[in-house]
């Protein structure tokens, strides 16, 4: 009797435990969760080529190793595992090769390295350690124009000189007569030859003459250029000023862009193409038609792109949704191979920090998740992910990166000359390394999650127009191989609450958020404190 008066109460006691753990788990967890917490949790996963992230370097102001105060090869070799830190799988140097200038984009020799940076040994140095850590490295490739000084057009000016009155240049004499376009008559872009009756055509300056891209005998020394530096390990060029090949003809562009396409890839098959055409989307958008991969999505950049606009709320956060969602289809019309090179500042333009005049830096970090969550091969210019400062004349946007306080610490350098002295919004590199909420550490938590998941990179971008709003956009990715995504920014300084009960994505995978504040998750209910953003797939 006794004995079955205790089963009964232990099989009492035993139903009222199982109730017990029922009812805990129907309580809702504690939600709120710690960016890093969450993102730690994330693995770097392999991404399909070209879909990468490129570091654009201004060599000549990043790290100097010789202490003469000008960055150099050697600097980017040492900085490697820094870069590579920050997220990022590829490095856009700016022009390496000799120059009369300090920023070099006026090129004298193409086949060798500027002795202010280096060596071709050190060059080939930079190039094995990168690919050491699965990095790509990228050259500038200037092929517009030269510089005076490049012996192309100083023994063509010598000849030009030589030349009596009426006399047309003969090709069979001096065939880089016909690298350039002299004539006699004055007419716009064109400059003087110095002690002759002859003009050149120098669009930019008189310091960089046109080469002519119609001689067969300059497109055989562009192969050969390209040819030279793929056998020196180099994965890619970014070709410079596509739009002013031909001025004015967007056709003549793209045909020859499609030849400079063929025939880098019949050096290198996987050799990747970049292009900087300055223009509105919809004109820059047609040089898909050539075959290059991308072509850099000016339209997002810069002061007056879509990212600063969105922050600065002359657009709403849907804009910036549809933005991305028309343009992949504008640049697929012109090309299917077309991968979007999404940026939002470069070295033609003022330093992002000086977009947002009041800001305590949120802003500054929330775009460079607008920028780096996008789709295709995405660019970050040195010093942004510290959010440097530098405005007005283009050597103050090239200013020396912000490694620490003091201006003469090792590896520091001087700077362009005619540089403005440029005051800091922002603490050096070694301090923000320091901050958790620093913007750099923002920054590599926006690449972790840029890398841990691919379809972000590769994935066609829709909005979720039902719950994206004024201050709240929801972006889809998907791309039919990788688990699909969601990003959902809140661009706005209120906390926005989004419920997801009514879509596929009921796992927090990545949290974003400018401060301290919390994300919270909870029955599909995603709380986003101001500036804050959040990834979601379906699943753990
Ligand atoms: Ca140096």
């Amino acid at each position: 009797m006794i004995q079955k008066i205790g089963k009964k109460v232990i099989g009492l006691v035993l139903l009222v435990l199982a109730l017990i753990v029922y009812v805990i788990q129907q309580i809702p967890r504690e939600s709120a969760v710690n960016m890093s917490a969450v993102n730690a949790k994330l693995q770097e996963q392999p991404v399909q080529e070209p879909y990468g992230s490129v570091y654009e370097v201004f060599v000549y102001s990043y790290e100097d190793t010789d202490g003469d105060g000008i960055g150099d090869l050697n600097g980017i070799t040492e900085k490697l595992d820094y870069i590579h830190d920050l997220g990022f799988r590829g490095l856009w140097l700016m022009p390496v090769c000799p120059s009369p200038t300090y920023h070099k984009y006026d090129v004298a020799d193409y086949m060798s390295i500027d002795p202010q940076y280096g060596t071709m040994e050190d060059f080939q140095r930079l190039v094995q350690e990168a690919h050491s850590r699965d990095m790509k490295v990228i050259l500038d490739l200037v092929l517009n124009h030269t510089s005076v000084q490049h012996p192309w057009f100083t023994k063509a000016a010598e000849y030009m000189r030589s030349l009596p009155a009426g006399q047309e240049p003969d090709p069979a004499v001096c065939p880089y007569a016909e690298y350039y376009r002299f004539s006699r008559n004055m007419q716009g872009g064109y400059a003087k030859l110095e002690d002759s009756d002859w003009y050149y055509e120098a669009r930019f300056w008189e310091g960089m003459p046109d080469l002519n891209l119609d001689n067969e005998a300059v497109r055989k020394e562009i192969a050969e250029i390209m040819k030279f530096w793929i056998d020196k390990g180099t994965d890619g060029f970014r070709l410079d000023a596509v739009t002013s090949y031909y001025t004015g003809n967007h056709e003549k562009n793209i045909q020859f862009l499609s030849w400079v396409k063929k025939t880098a890839v019949s050096f290198n098959p996987d050799c990747y193409i970049v292009c900087e055409g300055w223009e509105n989307r919809n004109t820059y958008a047609q040089y898909y038609a050539s075959g290059v991969d991308s072509m850099f999505d000016f339209s997002f950049a810069d002061v007056s792109g879509v990212i600063t606009s969105t922050l600065l709320g002359r657009y709403k956060a849907r804009d910036f949704g549809n933005a991305q969602e028309s343009e992949w289809q504008l640049y697929q019309s012109y090309g299917s191979q077309a991968v979007n090179a999404p940026f939002y500042t470069n070295h033609d333009m003022g330093r992002s920090a000086g977009y947002y005049a009041a800001d305590d830096g949120s802003k500054t970090k929330l775009a460079q998740a607008m920028n780096l969550l996008m789709s295709g091969n995405v660019f970050l210019y040195y010093g942004e992910e510290i959010g440097m400062k530098g405005a007005g004349k283009d050597e103050n946007k090239r200013a020396p990166m912000y490694w620490t306080q003091d201006p003469d610490a090792e590896g520091m350098t001087q700077g362009p000359p005619g540089m403005d002295e440029v005051a800091m919004k922002f603490a050096p590199l070694d301090e923000q390394l320091k901050d958790p909420y620093s913007i750099v550490n923002y920054v590599k938590e926006v690449m972790r999650i840029r890398n841990a998941f691919p379809v972000i990179a590769c994935g066609r971008t829709w909005v979720h127009q039902d719950l994206t709003t004024d201050s709240v956009c929801m972006i889809m990715k998907e791309d039919g191989v990788h688990e699909p995504a969601a990003i959902i920014y809140n661009i706005s300084d209120q906390v926005q609450t989004v419920d997801l009960s009514s879509t596929e994505f009921h796992a927090l995978r990545g949290v974003l958020t400018v401060n301290e504040d919390a994300v919270t998750f909870s029955n599909d209910i995603l709380t986003l404190p101001a500036w804050g953003c959040a990834v979601l797939t379906e699943q753990e």
